[in-house]
């Protein structure tokens, strides 16, 4: 199906029905739903809707690849292989599948195709090389006895993931979890169905047996909720909101004590001393928090910085924003597309007049751009107090909140005060402060003079309300595996 974006693109789009067992399958109760293109608002296109029977269906083809056939049975090496090829099939079509991110979710396409894509490809690749390095200990127990672990894949796993990285967060959770030999069912946001959907066709044609990777879009309190309370699934992984994670938490103990891992919202401090190379900061803290439109689980969104160069960062942020150019994402000079939907769209300006009204000075920005479609001008505030609701809440849109600091210590107990523990950064020449932050922040990642960094090999994950357990890298492998120790008597 080729559909005109209205913005002078033409995009493939591939199945709009639901992969279960390797087939492609309307849903049992026939419905379809709509998916949105937010820089218009207008349809893109149906697809199938899962609910609850359609879980039922993907489980039992995911139980039975977990538990007899071709998965079961195969050598870690060729699993490695699989996940190879998949990365190079994903490769040879990623113009195509940032046309398509594009497309659903608003990014620019400069970012789809330049950083989300690589990233995928690259995430693949690098969980392909651990799938025949899973692997125990021996262990010298008292006695006459052997002791050894084997490190077993958990089972059969759902997959609930948001809109604002459709591609790169089911290659965070596929990757890992078809390396160490798990079967899943993916369930992609409502609002950025389409790119998960290619990828099933790239299962397809990469060669995994049926009922490995199982997808099923939907809305959540429906299909997510169904995945959530399922009796016969081991362990739900989930990136979305605290609400949403409360939720599963609370199904997963309702129902069969499934094992959760989650990522939730953040609100990290982002920390400028004065001693630090300004003009590198700010425009690091211009992309710490504008970037993919400011929806970003660690985005930089509480903005601190010390008095001695509080009013030159000021005055040189607000100019960065002013100059930042929003508009249609498939245009190549732009920086900033639309956001995701009207409800997003909603809450933000909702919290930009809880800015003003909570006494921070609104600089530049505020309001909508254009009359179609969920775009918001660059924002800036400063003088913003850590205990206001924009300094609290996770506003998930281009609103930048700057607040002043004094010294080492106020900056740490300021960046500590929020319920979240995601990420952080600090930017300095002097290693002692570099250093005391790094140890002093109770958060998932501490960037230094720098933001945002991400690696396939670098694990990622909250303290404290922003999740429990670690993706990427070797850690992000714990999620996956289950340790079985066995004991022989010599
Ligand atoms: P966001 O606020 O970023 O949209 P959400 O937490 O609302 O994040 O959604 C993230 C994912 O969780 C989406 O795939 C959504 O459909 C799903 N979801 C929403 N509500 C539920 C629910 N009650 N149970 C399970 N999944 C849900
Ligand atoms: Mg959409």
């Amino acid at each position: 199906m080729v559909i005109a974006t209205g913005l002078k693109q033409q995009v493939q789009i591939g199945s709009t029905q639901l992969l279960i067992n390797n087939k492609w399958v309307e849903s049992v109760s026939g419905k379809r739903f709509e998916t949105i293109n937010p820089a218009t608002g207008e349809v893109i296109c149906d697809l199938a809707e899962a609910e609850a029977r359609d879980v039922d269906r993907a489980v039992e083809a995911a139980r039975k690849a977990f538990t007899t056939g071709d998965w079961r049975q195969m050598s870690a090496t060729r699993r490695g292989e699989l996940l190879y090829k998949l990365a190079d099939l994903i490769e040879q079509n990623q113009e195509e599948l940032a046309r398509i991110e594009t497309l659903d979710n608003g990014k620019p396409l400069n970012e789809s195709l330049n950083v989300d894509l690589p990233l995928v490809v690259s995430i693949y690749r690098y969980y392909a090389g651990w799938a025949d390095k899973i692997q125990g200990k021996t262990i010298p127990v008292n006695g006459s006895y052997f002791c050894y672990t084997r490190h077993e894949p958990v089972g059969v796993v759902g997959m609930i993931i948001p809109w604002n990285f459709p591609l790169v967060l089911q290659a965070v959770k596929m990757a890992p979890a078809l390396a160490t030999g798990n079967t899943l069912i993916l369930k992609p946001a409502e609002q950025t169905p389409l790119s998960a959907l290619r990828i099933g066709e790239l299962i397809l044609e990469a060669g995994f047996p049926p009922g490995v990777v199982n997808i099923l879009p939907g809305y959540g309190p429906t299909v997510g909720g169904a995945i959530a309370n399922h009796l016969d699934i081991d362990k739900v992984t989930f990136t979305g909101s605290v609400e949403v994670g409360r939720q599963i938490l609370s199904a997963a103990a309702n129902s069969n004590l499934k094992r959760v891992t989650y990522h939730l919202s953040g609100k990290s401090p982002n920390i400028v001393f004065a001693d630090a190379d300004l003009e590198q900061a700010i425009e690091g803290a211009h992309l710490a928090l504008f970037f993919n439109q400011g929806q970003v689980c660690t985005a930089g969104s509480r903005l601190f910085v010390e008095e001695k160069c509080y009013d030159e960062f000021v005055a040189k942020s607000v100019a960065r924003a002013k100059q930042r150019r929003v508009g249609d994402p498939f245009d190549p000079k732009t920086e900033q597309g639309p956001q995701i939907d009207k409800t997003q769209f909603d809450k933000i300006r909702h919290y930009i007049r809880s800015g003003v009204d909570g006494g921070a000075k609104l600089l530049c920005g505020g309001e909508r751009v254009g009359d179609r479609g969920y775009f918001i001008q660059p924002t800036v505030f400063a003088d913003v107090q850590n205990q206001m609701e924009i300094a609290q809440e996770e506003i998930f849109g281009p609103v930048m909140s700057i607040i002043k600091f004094r010294d080492l210590d106020d900056v740490i107990k300021q960046a500590n005060a929020t319920p979240y523990g995601l990420a952080s950064a600090v930017w300095t020449k002097d290693i002692a402060k570099m250093h005391a932050i790094a140890s002093g922040i109770r958060a998932g990642t501490v960037w230094v003079n720098c933001y945002g960094v991400l690696d396939p090999a670098a694990p990622a994950g909250g303290f404290k309300q922003s999740g429990v357990g670690r993706e990427l890298g070797e850690y992000g492998l714990q999620q996956y595996t289950e340790i079985k120790t066995v004991t022989v008597k010599l």
